[in-house]
């Protein structure tokens, strides 16, 4: 399956399901893998929302193939796309980061599952047989969040030469007292 950003048309969107029971999903989807895609207003995920700007909705696009490999393991593929609004950490106003990520997950309901994964695969952690899509989105978005964000030099609105520029003013100043012995000396 190939999934492009353009694959992700938001017309065709639904609300996506908090969670789902995503190991019968990849079993009844099999090979060709069984597609759910949908919206989500990232606005309603406390996590994600003290880290935005944003106030309003923030509408979220997912796609998800659950599916099954040749060895019998099952998985998850999926991507996303949502633009969020942070705050530029030189000039300090808004900032529009557009956000796209894509991944591969199997499902597992232990630890020990986890340990035999193929390494291909991010295990996917089942709680009652369900995996929350609603959390792993949250989590997913946080992951891919720049540490600093900050604007393209030519769209910020401080300049990096006016930083340089100030700087230098700054640093190095005489110091009045290192001549003061010479001086003292010569009386
Ligand atoms: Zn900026």
């Amino acid at each position: 399956m190939s999934m492009t950003r353009y694959d992700l048309q938001p017309m065709l969107y639904q609300k996506l399901p908090k969670s789902i029971d995503a190991l019968t999903l990849c079993r009844q989807g099999g090979k060709p893998g069984k597609v759910i895609s949908g919206k989500l207003d990232v606005i309603k995920l406390d996590n994600v929302k003290q880290l935005i700007l944003d106030d309003g909705t923030v509408p979220l696009w997912a796609k998800l193939c659950f599916a099954q490999d040749e060895a019998g393991y099952a998985y998850i593929q999926g991507s996303l796309e949502v633009t969020l609004t942070l705050t530029c950490q030189r000039c300090l106003t808004p900032l529009e980061y557009p956000l796209h990520s894509t991944f591969l997950l199997s499902p597992i309901s232990d630890d020990a599952q986890a340990k035999h994964l193929p390494q291909a695969y991010e295990p996917a952690r089942l709680i009652d047989e369900r995996w929350s899509i609603v959390e792993f989105i949250s989590e997913e978005i946080i992951l891919n969040l720049p540490l600093v964000p900050k604007h393209l030099e030519f769209n910020c609105k401080i300049k990096l030469d006016e930083l340089n520029q100030v700087e230098p003013t700054v640093a190095p100043r005489e110091n009045p007292f290192i001549q003061l012995p010479q001086k003292l000396n010569k009386k």
